[in-house]
């Protein structure tokens, strides 16, 4: 064997060694990777929300009380798309309380999960926090 064929290629230590910097570097940016993407679905939440509300507007105005469901707005065409009454991270369907007159102004009437399930059950960021709509119609994320 003479020295130039021996040089040709890499040896194993130096692809353990290129193959253990990619591993560090990749574990490096997973965290941010992965809260990047539940702030995307916090977005995409607080857009159903949204869609939910004019929904639950136009239906209001055109019943004289909100629907006793969520899926009342299908039914009577205010909303085309099913797949917006899911939270993007659970895909469960949204926590829906049917506000009447007396409901105050501030209260969670829609959100991903029931106001009152505690930090660590709740599904975004980290699951400290849900979207919410109160019954004015701001939308909040609790507990962020
Ligand atoms: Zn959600």
């Amino acid at each position: 064997m003479t020295k130039a064929s021996a040089n040709k290629g890499f040896t194993l230590i130096e692809l353990l060694v290129v193959i253990a910097i990619i591993a560090i570097l990749s574990a490096c940016l997973m965290p941010a990777l992965s809260s990047a993407t539940d702030r995307a679905r916090v977005t995409q939440c607080r857009s159903n929300l949204t869609h939910i509300a004019i929904g639950l507007r136009m239906y209001f105005n055109d019943q004289g009380a909100y629907p006793d469901e969520l899926q009342r707005l299908t039914e009577a065409g205010f909303i085309t798309d099913d797949s917006i009454l899911l939270c993007t991270k659970t895909g469960v369907p949204y926590y829906y309380s049917q506000p009447t007159p007396d409901t105050p102004i501030d209260e969670l009437i829609i959100a991903c999960v029931a106001p009152d399930t505690p930090q660590g059950q709740r599904p975004h960021s980290y699951r400290n926090s849900f979207v919410g709509l109160q019954k004015g119609g701001k939308l909040l994320e609790v507990g962020r």
